[in-house]
């Protein structure tokens, strides 16, 4: 491990929780147990405490050792002078005093280097200087490190930590962030990769502007994260705080950030994340399809028994469709994103509310391709299930939805949907949050979104929960799944007077794969040799990625205008 060798020559390094270190330093002693601990050993776990996996705060040398390629760090921007805009007395002094006594420059490192070898510009935050507090110096420092980035075409990770703005430098210090969120919007445009890693404590003017903006945003374990931290709220409206407010798996929970991930990993993710946003022109898909098809080849002569040629129409009945595409045994949206794409990364949140289990969502390779993978997600048990709400998703998770539709755009990759849906959730709460505007967004956007866009109904397509991800280039389904206005025993009530008639409205109501295609409402069916499920769903997904292949292959030579304008006919046709 690089960070081993690292230590070894920078064993004096102190740590940010200096005060419990004990003046030798051989020993430290964790703030939240008590324990005394070796310093090396504590070092060597990662900076996180062997008793308590308490996380110590790191200094930025570390950190930056802990996640870039040995050697490969080159810091930019030292020496830039700080100003003391307010006259501020002792500032000045105080700036000295830090710079000299923590080896820094200023609250933060950044630079460029490599993680796995593949290039990235980094900026760290360092709580040693006056809290990481973001004064003229720190906006300028990370403003220049975003330009930089902008201009070599690189991705961009910062890691936060700070007390937010800095006071001394008065309203200077709030300008920064204005400063830093053009710089980082101008990197957006550019189509370029920001992710920020928050770490403890991450608060004020930082979240309220870089930390947030992330693509992706991640958090370690923990981390206390907000704009106004829990003592100016209750010294200011006095209001008492939830359990485990402000922390990341709070976060986690009202969709603000993506993902939480533990220090060990942190590199490891980092590099997953880099990769799937290397964007390779040529990402050979006919080769792959073609490969496919071979596979499929030897595939079907080892299913010998079953007739591919005349499997494409079976004679089950519209209702005996309906109770197979409710099947707990049939396979889930998670199920077909393992076997057909690789390196799913799954993302979290909606950025407002809330991170819906009823909608899964991330970015996997296909083939040598990234694309973003979304669906309607059921439970397989009932604990499950009811983490899932049955695969009926709230408006946090059209949102989520769309917010990975909108990265897709912005990455230039193709959106694979899975529908699986008895429909939208039916509650006050959903209301409440704008269950009608959520998915009508989602149905304004997707029709002008820039890549293309596949949907599969795999199982139940109820009503507008469906429709949300299913406003697509192509929608296809399975030959056992159904796609309706609503299920039919609600239709058997509202237009027969009687649930009971469910079987009946199954059949009047045209919800078949068949009908469908009869209709013009889809493009494709899927057809199901035999009933799909978790045991062949390899052989029948060898099947799907050749035609997803296709897919990609014909919307691929297609400029964005082509694409949306094709989009636009094929609803104009409804
Ligand atoms: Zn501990």
């Amino acid at each position: 491990m690089e960070f081993k060798s690292f230590f070894k020559k920078n064993t004096s390094l102190p740590v940010s929780d200096s005060k419990a270190n004990v003046p030798d330093g051989l020993f430290t002693k964790c703030p939240k147990c008590s324990k005394m601990i070796l310093t090396e050993d504590m070092y060597l776990n990662n900076c996180v405490c062997p008793n308590c996996s308490h996380y110590f705060k790191i200094d930025a040398k570390t950190r930056i050792s802990m996640v870039l390629d040995s050697g490969t760090f080159e810091e930019w921007d030292v020496g830039i002078k700080e100003k003391n805009p307010c006259g501020f007395e002792g500032y000045p002094e105080k700036l000295r005093e830090l710079k000299s006594k923590t080896g820094l420059d200023e609250a933060i490192v950044t630079g460029r280097g490599k993680i796995d070898g593949n290039d990235i510009v980094i900026g760290v935050c360092d709580t040693r200087f006056l809290m990481g507090s973001m004064g003229e110096v720190v906006g300028e420092k990370l403003t220049r490190a975003v330009e930089k980035a902008t201009e070599l075409k690189l991705p961009l990770i910062v890691f936060t930590c700070s007390g937010g703005a800095r006071m001394q430098e008065g309203v200077v210090s709030l300008m920064q962030m204005e400063k830093t969120s053009a710089a980082i919007k101008r990197h957006d445009k550019a189509g370029l990769l920001y992710v920020t890693v928050l770490t403890n404590p991450t608060t004020g003017g930082v979240t309220a502007s870089f930390a947030m903006l992330g693509d992706i945003i991640l958090s370690e374990p923990q981390a206390l994260i907000g704009f106004a931290g829990p003592r100016v709220i209750r010294q200011t409206i006095g209001q008492e705080l939830p359990k485990g407010f402000q922390r990341a798996e709070f976060l986690l929970e009202h969709g603000m950030i993506d993902n939480i991930v533990e220090r060990s990993n942190l590199k490891k993710t980092l590099s997953q994340i880099v990769k799937l946003h290397i964007r390779n022109k040529d990402n050979r898909l006919a080769e792959y399809k073609k490969y496919l098809e071979d596979k499929w080849a030897n595939l079907k002569k080892r299913y010998a028994d079953i007739d591919w040629e005349n499997a494409q129409e079976n004679n089950l009945s519209a209702w005996e469709k309906v109770k197979i595409s409710r099947d707990n045994k049939r396979p889930t949206t998670i199920d077909y994103i393992n076997r057909l794409t690789k390196n799913f990364y799954e993302l979290h949140g909606d950025r407002k509310f809330g991170d819906d289990g009823a909608i899964i969502g991330g970015i996997a390779m296909f083939g040598k391709m990234p694309v973003t993978v979304i669906g309607h997600q059921k439970g397989v048990n009932v604990k499950d299930n009811i983490y899932r709400n049955f695969g009926m998703p709230n408006p946090e998770g059209y949102r989520k939805a769309l917010r990975l539709m909108k990265q897709a755009e912005k990455f230039k990759r193709p959106v694979i949907c899975f529908v699986d849906t008895p429909g939208a959730y039916p509650g006050a709460g959903a209301e409440q949050r704008g269950q009608g505007t959520a998915i009508a967004e989602n149905l304004f956007e997707m029709s002008d979104l820039k890549c293309p866009i596949l949907s599969i109904v795999i199982g139940e397509g109820g009503s507008g929960g469906a429709l949300a991800l299913a406003a697509a280039d192509e929608v296809w389904m399975l030959e056992n799944s159904v796609y309706s206005v609503l299920s039919p025993e609600g239709f058997a009530s509202i237009l027969y007077k009687n649930p009971k008639m469910a079987e009946k409205a199954s059949e009047d109501m045209k919800i078949t794969a068949k009908d469908l295609l009869e209709m013009g409402i889809i493009e494709r069916i899927i057809p199901e040799y035999e009933v799909v499920s978790r045991e062949n769903l390899i052989v029948f997904c060898m099947y799907i990625k050749i035609l997803i292949a296709g897919f990609l292959i014909d919307k691929g030579s297609m400029t964005a205008e082509e694409l949306t304008e094709k989009r636009y006919e094929r609803f104009r046709k409804m």
